[in-house]
């Protein structure tokens, strides 16, 4: 079968083709880019292999290029990278490679294009097009490839164990791509993902969370994360999450599966928002129920205070998976602890300090707690459902109400620190704390409007009962 060569690569792979016959290399186009243009998916990331020195080749193939572009060479990996027109093109030359039991870094021999094919994770993977006069624009396909593409299928070149022993990356290249290219598992390489699960442990969590954040990116991530929990390999990095799984009954009331509810409430968010820190909020919204469970003769299970402690695991779990410290995880934090509000909100008297209380709290990040609030009302009881879908429409509307009247999102209290330092002639130190809190809770509170005067007024008075005089 042949590739079919669009407009755009024409000029290129013909320069590409001539270049390497000039050196007298055969050359191919393989890999990811190969397997999406198949897919009809675009690809930015080009990858060329040919039968000699892949940076001569890129060397030689520059200075026929205008603009001519800039090569950076990565001399340790006998690579080289062009970028032109939009496209990053990479040139190795063909490698065999062989692999110790402790290490996911092979060494490296030169090669043929057949031994280049073998050492590529999945068929779909190993797709070559021939750049070379003779077949130009074959696919070649030593593994059922094309077949594999057309049944939506991933299985490895060769045997999986070994494939995956090699480079247990590999597994969860799997099922990031099963969850990507929405394929399914060969069944020999999805039970080798069982069986070398523990080879994990040498894979680092850079590496682990990239393809994690891959996952999180697709539109559905509960794919990977119930493959990943299905094969094991989740509890091998990921342990709190799998201690969101199942159901215990007492007294014969059971509680729900917090780790499938969980799959659903991120599924739900994905559906309506391409926010990957917002994902990880709902992935991580109930992380803390296991360990505040409790069964109550009354109430039956409850999870007092799962929000609170979840705000406290997050930075811990942020840097086990070597995630950002930075405001990122400050707004996942951020929205773990506040998912409970909106919705007790509605159990309750939705009084206007409530609402207020959450604005000020919310702040910024009102709408996608919201979002994240909505996401998370899962039950299977229609009934139930609408009745909280309405429910929380109500105070979606009274937020909205509210914060058009008083503009409590993003405020400030109108009463500095150094107002009420200058006014008291008093150090920076506890008092100020106590007295700048005071104004903030009587305005959020409603015992005072929000304004300078008034504020300033109940400063003076509060103050004076602490024994301070203007
Ligand atoms: P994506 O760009 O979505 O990550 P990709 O398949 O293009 O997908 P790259 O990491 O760019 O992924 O790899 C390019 C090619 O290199 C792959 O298609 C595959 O043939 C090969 N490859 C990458 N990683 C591995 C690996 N760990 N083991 C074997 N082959 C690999």
């Amino acid at each position: 079968m042949f590739f079919t060569i669009r407009p755009y690569e024409r000029k290129i792979f013909e320069l590409i083709r001539d270049t390497a016959q000039e050196l007298e290399y055969p050359v191919y186009a393989v890999g990811g880019y190969v397997r999406d243009r198949l897919l009809g998916r675009d690809s930015k990331d080009l990858d060329i292999v040919c039968v000699g020195n892949g940076i001569k080749l890129a060397q030689q193939l520059a200075t026929k290029l205008r603009p001519i572009p800039r090569l950076v060479v990565y001399k340790r990996f006998g690579t080289a990278m062009i970028r032109h027109n939009g496209l990053e093109i990479e040139f190795v030359g063909a490698r065999k490679e062989s692999y110790r039991s402790d290490s996911r870094k092979p060494s490296v021999e030169e090669g043929t294009l057949e031994d280049d094919q073998n050492r590529r994770d999945f068929t779909i993977n190993a797709l070559a097009v021939s750049l070379n006069i003779e077949n130009y624009g074959e696919i070649i396909d030593p593994f059922g490839g094309l077949y594999h593409l057309e049944t939506k299928t991933i299985k490895t070149p060769l045997d999986p164990g070994r494939t995956f022993s090699d480079d247990p990356l590999r597994m969860l290249r799997a099922i990031r791509f099963a969850n990507q290219l929405d394929f399914i598992i060969e069944p020999n390489t999805y039970e080798a993902l069982s069986v070398f699960k523990n080879r994990m442990d040498i894979i680092s969590m850079e590496r682990i969370t990239g393809e994690m954040m891959k996952i999180m990116a697709t539109p559905k991530p509960s794919i990977g994360f119930k493959l990943l929990f299905d094969t094991g390999i989740l509890n091998t990095f990921f342990p709190e999450l799998v201690r969101l799984q199942g159901v215990e009954v007492r007294d014969g009331i059971g509680h729900k599966d917090n780790f499938y509810h969980t799959l659903e409430v991120l599924d739900n968010v994905c559906a309506v928002s391409d926010n990957i820190w917002l994902r990880w909020a709902a992935l991580l919204h109930d992380i803390a129920k296991p360990p505040t469970k409790r069964f109550n003769q009354k109430s039956g299970w409850t999870f007092h205070g799962h929000e609170a402690l979840g705000g406290i695991m997050v930075p811990k779990i942020f840097k086990r998976l070597k995630l950002p410290l930075d405001h990122k995880m400050k707004y996942v934090q951020k929205l773990v602890r506040l998912h409970l509000r909106p919705i007790s909100l509605t159990k309750e008297n939705i009084t206007d300090s409530a609402i207020r209380r959450l604005l000020f709290d919310a702040g910024e990040d009102l709408e996608d707690l919201m979002t994240l609030c909505k996401a998370d009302i899962t039950s299977k009881n229609y009934e139930k459902k609408q009745r909280y879908i309405r429910n929380f429409e109500l105070v979606h509307q009274k937020l909205e109400e509210l914060e058009e009247k008083d503009r409590i999102r993003n405020w400030q209290p109108p009463i500095t620190g150094e107002i009420i330092m200058n006014t008291f002639k008093i150090p920076p130190g506890r008092a100020v704390g106590v007295l700048k809190t005071a104004i903030r809770e009587a305005i959020l509170d409603g015992v005072i409007p929000n304004n300078y005067d008034e504020a300033f007024a109940f400063l003076v008075k509060k103050a004076a009962e602490m024994g301070y005089e203007v």
